[in-house]
């Protein structure tokens, strides 16, 4: 069974084909075929770039800045080209999109509808910049493949159970009503790296308090407790929490007022101000990228050493705040470009926590795969571990279509 998975993003569309009858469900296997388009790239065009699994590439810029024809022609890389991996596209049993929020509508993947579809579209004002792209991949994908089956995939589902006092924000009641609540993000990652965790330990999800850190340009983390969300970090929107590439984490909600009041600002400033030019980039004055802001640490520039301080500090303190949710910890999971690659922000963060048994190999350092950077007397398992969102989603196409399709 062959599937294709849709991350649309508001600047760039990320597409991946696994073939599901060879997969191992423990080990998730190479795409057949990746492919991403990049509106940023160029004024007024887009590149498209795609590989498959024998190493053949292809590298174009097309003059278009409609989205549906950029995703044909991505789509069209699969069958055509010297990354052509299909005979025919009907051969794609079904579409799994990553789509971003959910509301609390959907607390599972659903089969995509005329009624899902509205309710994505309804739930736009909450994430402006990003159900509006899902949605426009899934009418490109009916455009270009017909009436394929198409699955939603929500990041906000993994959250979806958590307790009302972790998900209600102490404001009126009111909000309660409206649904202003804390949805938390990162769903598909994190509840995939809580799973990944439990099958190298050989354990069973439920019997595992597990704090996972997806760590990349957004960062957030999430209380794992008997296979559920507890808690996590991302709230409304994904500005709540920790220091990001960009973002700025939660702030005192007082600043803000303070600097509408008193020193002019509109709504569009502070949202470009707290989401485009805080965090790593806004501390650092360089870059949002970790890589580049500790080198520049590394030379002695004190912005980037107040900026990485900064991050380290946040992350620890909402590490302490999950693990007090959490009632214990049995595992620390790392994920994304900064958890799986950044030993120096493994080693910090779990410095906080050495008194309660953690210990952490002398000098972990970045391996190929899945790894427990623990100490064997460590009292927490501390895993680094490769997000795979788009296998997630796929395998969640497979579980939901597997008993109406009859494939496998
Ligand atoms: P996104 O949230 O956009 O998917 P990623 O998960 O790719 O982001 O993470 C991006 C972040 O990861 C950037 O801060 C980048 O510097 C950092 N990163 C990626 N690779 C490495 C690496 N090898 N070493 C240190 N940091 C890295």
């Amino acid at each position: 069974m062959k599937i294709l998975v849709l991350n649309a993003g508001s600047s760039s569309h990320k597409s991946c084909l696994f073939d599901l009858s060879s997969a191992d469900a423990d080990h998730s296997p190479s795409p057949l075929w990746r492919a991403a388009l990049d509106w940023t790239h160029q004024e007024g065009g887009v590149e498209l770039t795609a590989t498959n699994a024998a190493g053949d590439s292809m590298q174009q810029v097309l003059s278009t800045t409609d989205k549906a024809e950029g995703i044909e022609a991505m789509v069209k890389t699969l069958v055509q080209g010297p990354t052509q991996v299909l005979g025919d596209l009907a051969e794609i049993a079904a579409v799994g999109h990553r789509v971003v929020h959910g509301g609390h509508n959907y607390q599972n993947p659903v089969v995509v509808d005329d009624e899902v579809k509205a309710t994505i579209e309804s739930l736009i004002p909450l994430a402006p910049a990003h159900n509006p792209a899902n949605l426009q991949g899934i009418e490109a994908i009916a455009q270009s493949l017909g009436t394929i089956p198409q699955v939603a995939v929500f990041d906000t589902a993994f959250h979806s159970h958590m307790p009302e006092a972790a998900a209600t924000y102490p404001g009126p009641y009111a909000w309660v009503e409206q649904g202003i609540r804390r949805y938390g993000f990162h769903g598909i990652s994190h509840q995939y790296v809580a799973q990944r965790a439990a099958k190298m330990l050989g354990r069973d999800l439920e019997s595992l308090k597990i704090l996972t850190c997806h760590l990349g340009n957004g960062c957030s983390l999430a209380a794992v407790k008997d296979g559920f969300c507890v808690d996590t970090t991302m709230g409304f929107t994904p500005l709540e929490g920790l220091m990001m590439g960009s973002r700025s984490g939660s702030v005192d909600p007082g600043l803000l007022i303070h600097l509408m009041r008193h020193e002019g600002y509109s709504v569009d400033d502070l949202d470009t101000l707290l989401n485009k030019e805080s965090g790593l980039k806004g501390l650092s004055g360089l870059s949002n990228d970790m890589r580049l802001v500790t080198e520049a640490m590394e030379q002695g520039n004190p912005q980037a050493k107040l900026a990485i301080e900064v991050f380290i500090h946040r992350l620890r303190r909402e590490m302490g705040g999950m693990i007090a949710s959490l009632g214990g910890l049995d595992v620390v999971v790392f994920t994304a470009g900064i958890g799986e690659n950044k030993s120096l922000v493994w080693q910090r963060a779990c410095e906080g926590f050495e008194f309660l048994g953690l210990r952490l190999n002398d000098d972990p350092s970045r391996a190929q795969d899945d790894q427990d950077i623990a100490t064997m007397d460590s009292a927490v398992r501390v895993l680094v571990i490769h997000t795979q969102e788009e296998w997630a989603i796929a395998q969640a196409c497979l579980a939901l279509l597997q008993p109406a399709t009859g494939h496998m």
